[in-house]
């Protein structure tokens, strides 16, 4: 008996939770334009920004602009539906989603339909997309760690639970492989990961969707995507879906880990809808307000003080730059924007340094904080030997004569690079990139030739795998780097080099 009315008291909250806002104020309109996705609705003067705005033929839309005598509003309809003159009536409601915790393993658009060939998901509650990002006093400074598995990044520019870290690059530079090896990353990370593909091929959605399945991250990921076909009121909202989901996540007390791939393609569906509602057109034809839509986007992601449950939402928004030009105008509104970012080359992706990260233009500004403290040690001095190994690099060049200290420290540097190099699909434990990087710290690759680091790397991971997975375990726990963690790693070092030639 209790069950049943465990039942009915649940379906009244969903019922009531559907509907957030009560219906207002009989506020009749009609529509004067109709055309392109977007209509021109008159005499709703009251209406609000996000509103759901119902039309005569059935089908809704939401406002994006308000002008003194008409309300531009997006359909989330065919158009076809909509004609001149038809009736308009305003919700209340703020444009929403439906939620379900069962979404997770999903793929879904961005109004909640499945596109995985399941059934939908049965809606418990429906989800603003636009809510106020918490504040500084619901907010934690950001201390824990948030591994990627890619050795550059977590050695380098460490990121924390809850910090917005930006991947910027050129076309097919492996922006999106970055993000998807940190998805690969989080399997007994107990993080939930959301992937919000914005105007992908379908082919590019398909292959990352299946590469998801095949590691088994799936199980914990949620895909929203929206192809490069549809319209731009679908591209536009995706991020804010998958927004609104993880800050439900988080608020639940999750760590929650959400890919804008990419913001660039979000700005070009917002000038699109802009310029179809005859907005003013600003910089490079973007509305004047595109900075405060992605800071008000990328504002939700936040490690939430612990009476609030704890949980985190780190968000890596992706943007795609033209010839390297990090200065153009929305590249340089995200840098500002987010905590850091990593900044990936051309160049250096077809030199083979994949993944190819400047490691000059890049920066993580607060996950130093959460970085665990024997990866601090160990990745302490890799900046400096990187920077002071490119900048002699370029001086060697030259066929100057070098020095055996210089000499030295190039080479240290070339085998470095080899080192850090990393393929896709392959996220390492943090407590092996401790054990390569403090190997590497303490001289291992000093005798090894430069093309036979990478083999050198990996007998030594099985090695110590095989032999020491105590240590490795204890590397990426220990509260310090030890006399005895290092003398392990020197041990293992020794055993390898001595069967492995040079
Ligand atoms: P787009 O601009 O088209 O979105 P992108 O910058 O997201 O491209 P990816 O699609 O991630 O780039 O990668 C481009 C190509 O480089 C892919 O074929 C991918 O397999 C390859 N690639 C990416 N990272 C690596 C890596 N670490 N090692 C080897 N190949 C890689
Ligand atoms: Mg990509």
């Amino acid at each position: 008996m209790p069950e049943i009315l465990d039942e009915i008291i649940n379906t009244w909250q969903a019922s009531f939770e559907a509907k957030p806002f009560i219906p207002v104020i009989e506020n009749a309109g009609s529509v004067s334009e109709v055309g392109d996705g977007v209509a021109l609705v008159r005499g709703l003067s009251d209406a609000f920004i996000s509103e759901v705005l119902s039309f005569e033929g059935g089908i809704e839309g939401f406002v994006l602009s308000l002008a003194p005598d008409y309300v531009g509003v997006v359909l989330l309809g065919e158009d076809k539906y909509v004609r001149e003159g038809d009736r308009v009536s305003r919700t209340g409601r703020l444009l929403s989603i439906p939620y379900t915790q069962n979404l997770i393993g999903r793929v879904i658009d961005p109004l909640g339909n499945p596109i995985d060939g399941k059934p939908a998901p049965k809606s418990i509650k429906f989800l603003p997309l636009e809510t106020k990002a918490p504040s500084v006093i619901e907010r934690e400074p950001v201390h824990q760690p948030m591994q990627t598995g890619i050795k550059t990044i977590d050695a380098l520019f460490p990121i924390g639970r809850g910090q917005r870290e930006l991947i910027i690059g050129d076309r097919q530079t492996g922006k999106t492989a970055i993000a998807i090896d940190t998805i690969l990353n989080q399997k007994d990370e107990n993080v939930i990961c959301i992937y919000v593909g914005i105007a992908q091929k379908s082919s590019t959605m398909a292959g990352i969707v299946k590469t998801l399945r095949d590691y088994g991250a799936l199980d914990y990921t949620l895909v929203v995507t929206t192809l490069a076909d549809q319209s731009p009121a679908t591209r536009y909202i995706a991020p804010y879906v998958g927004c609104a989901i993880g800050e439900e996540l988080m608020r639940s007390g999750k760590h929650v880990l959400i890919i804008y791939d990419d913001l660039s393609k979000h700005a070009d569906a917002y000038r699109e809808l802009a310029l179809l509602l005859r907005r003013p057109p600003g910089r490079e034809a973007y509305p004047g307000d595109i900075f405060y839509l992605h800071s008000r986007l990328l504002e939700r992601a936040a490690k939430l003080h612990k009476d609030l449950g704890g949980g985190s939402m780190t968000a890596l928004p992706i943007i795609e730059t033209q010839a390297g030009d990090v200065s153009q105008y929305i590249p340089t509104n995200l840098i500002s924007i987010t905590d850091g970012q990593i900044y990936l080359e051309k160049e250096l992706f077809h030199e083979g340094i994949r993944p190819a990260v400047n490691v000059g233009l890049s920066v993580s500004r607060v996950g130093g904080n959460a970085q665990i403290p024997t990866m601090k040690k160990v990745g302490g001095s890799l900046k400096l030997d990187l920077s002071q190994y490119n900048d002699l690099k370029a001086f060697a060049q030259f066929g100057a004569e070098l020095d055996p200290v210089t000499q030295k420290k190039l080479q240290r540097g070339e085998k470095l690079v080899e080192l850090l190099k990393q393929p896709q699909y392959s996220p390492m434990h943090v407590g092996q990139q401790v054990f390569i990087l403090g190997a590497y710290s303490l001289g291992a690759l000093d005798d090894i030739r430069k093309d036979r680091v990478q083999e050198f790397e990996r007998i030594l991971v099985e090695e110590a795998k095989r032999f020491r997975p105590d240590l490795l375990k204890e590397l990426s726990m220990a509260p310090k780097l030890t006399d005895a963690h290092k003398e392990g790693i020197s041990k293992l070092v020794q055993s390898v080099s001595s069967t492995f030639g040079s």
